[in-house]
């Protein structure tokens, strides 16, 4: 089904393959139509030079339901339903990211650090090391390690705790986890208990992937940045001072356990960082989840429990969906990385830690949601729309002013996405919902949201 010549190849499942049609729209372009789907395509690739994938949620949920087996589909047990308005404490909600034999759950729910059992029973061997920083491990620490023991006296716990920030998440602090696992003489049945947010996130399932190459990993996040994205799908790494998150490994946890609890204690800039993830979900793949968020932006700002629940449940299947289907980022995982490579080159551009991820994040977004527009694949509602709730959540809308034109095009030069001296974007195009992959695009829109956005 794919062409040899493209470095991205889609691969169906005997099943999948019968009861789906093929349509060639015009001589770049194939569109794969599923019985019964909603149109337009929900899932098109095109097997032209550079790659374009374009997918929404719909598609994929009919996937899910009547034709994907197991190895790609990712499902969520409502072990009860976490509507914003119904929620009960302590009653995980479970989404499984299905990935064959590497498949993990993520439990959601309030007070989850106080059931040992969830936690227990994905810890392999008799050893654990909690790896967090000087800030979690005040708040949380001690809850971690009762949770990881309580009822279970054959296990040992030991703990490294990192300095606190994205500036440390660099080779230096990796070092330090190694060193602590290699003078407590882990070995290689130790698990490695990630608490934290993204940073630690990062960090500890790089160093999990790589001591004694590969112990078990379980991942507790803490901000809700962490809680909606970076803790589900098993990218891990650090920073190089000329690029973010440039070394690392894919290497995916045991368990995520998301104590909705912990985002009590997280400051208000935090918690709007995350909200841009959030966002980034309902554009490039959920319309309707970005209308359950115009709608209810006052009450995630305001950390009402049930939004809150909802929104990282939501969120975690989107991510899940996403990563079921292409774990590797061969394409489809990369529309995930909606408005990041402007983000990258701000974060990079300003210095780590001066602007928060997700404030990144969501200027990168208005940048190219703008350059969508200038392409023509938008209509001016939905950039007034993702200006609106940018806003809302108290989310900058434009980069830093100390960008220049220059320091953006350096940064993007080495961005991940760059292949063969091509730099693709995640664009939106189309109705709400939809995105592409893509490194057709028109140099001229990209070089005009450059000098809209910053001095030259
Ligand atoms: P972070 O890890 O720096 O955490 C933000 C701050 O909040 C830190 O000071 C931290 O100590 C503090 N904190 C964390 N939890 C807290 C709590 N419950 N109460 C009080 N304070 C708390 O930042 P982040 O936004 O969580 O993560 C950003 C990082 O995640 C970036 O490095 C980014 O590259 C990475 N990321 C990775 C992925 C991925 O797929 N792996 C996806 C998105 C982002």
């Amino acid at each position: 089904m794919a062409s040899s010549a493209n470095p991205f190849s889609l691969s169906l499942s005997s099943e999948l393959a019968s009861n789906t049609s093929l349509h060639c729209a015009n001589s770049s372009e194939v569109f794969l139509r599923f019985p019964n789907s909603p149109a337009p395509p929900s899932l098109r690739s095109s097997f032209v030079s550079p790659i374009k994938i374009e997918l929404n949620r719909v598609g994929v949920s009919a996937l899910k339901v009547s034709r994907i087996g197991s190895r790609i589909s990712a499902s969520s047990t409502p072990v009860m339903d976490q509507s914003p308005s119904q929620t009960s404490p302590r009653v995980p909600t479970v989404v499984e990211v299905d990935l064959g034999n590497r498949s993990y759950p993520i439990y959601i729910g309030s007070g989850l650090l106080q059931q040992p059992e969830l936690l227990q029973r994905h810890v392999h061997g008799k050893r654990a090391l909690v790896v967090t920083n000087t800030t979690i491990a005040a708040l949380y620490l001690d809850k971690v390690v009762d949770a990881l023991t309580r009822g279970n006296p054959n296990i040992s716990v030991e703990s490294v705790i990192l300095p606190d920030g994205e500036k440390y998440k660099n080779m230096d602090t990796l070092m330090k986890v190694f060193d602590k696992a290699i003078e407590s003489r882990l070995d290689r049945r130790c698990t490695f208990v990630a608490v934290g947010g993204g940073v630690i996130g990062d960090m500890c399932g790089f160093a999990a992937a790589a001591f004694l190459r590969g112990v078990n990993f379980i991942q507790i996040p803490t901000t809700v940045m962490a809680q909606v994205d970076s803790s589900v799908g098993g990218k891990t790494g650090i920073n190089h001072p000329l690029g973010k998150n440039l070394i690392g490994a894919f290497y995916q946890p045991q368990c995520v356990l998301i104590d909705t609890d912990t985002l009590n204690t997280l400051p208000e800039r935090e918690l709007a960082s995350g909200f841009a993830e959030v966002i980034k979900y309902g554009l490039i793949r959920d319309a309707e989840f970005f209308e359950w968020q115009e709608k209810n932006m006052q009450a995630l700002m305001a950390r009402d429990p049930g939004a809150l629940a909802y929104a990282i449940k939501r969120s975690c299947e989107n991510k899940a969906e996403v990563v079921s289907l292409d774990e590797k980022e061969s394409g489809l995982r990369a529309t995930l990385n909606l408005g990041h490579t402007f983000g990258h080159a701000i974060e990079t551009g300003v210095g780590y830690g001066q602007w928060l991820h997700g404030e990144a994040v969501a200027a990168g977004m208005v940048m190219a949601v703008d350059m969508s527009y200038r392409l023509g694949w938008i209509d001016d509602s939905i950039v007034k729309r993702v200006h609106n709730i940018i806003k809302q959540a108290k989310l900058p809308i434009t980069p830093p002013e100390s960008m220049t034109v220059e320091m953006f095009k350096s940064v993007m030069a080495v961005d991940k996405k760059v292949a063969d001296g091509l730099l693709r974007l995640i664009l939106l195009k189309g109705p709400l919902g939809n995105c592409v992959f893509t490194g057709d695009y028109d140099r001229k829109a990209l070089d005009d949201t450059l000098r809209a956005f910053a001095k030259s």
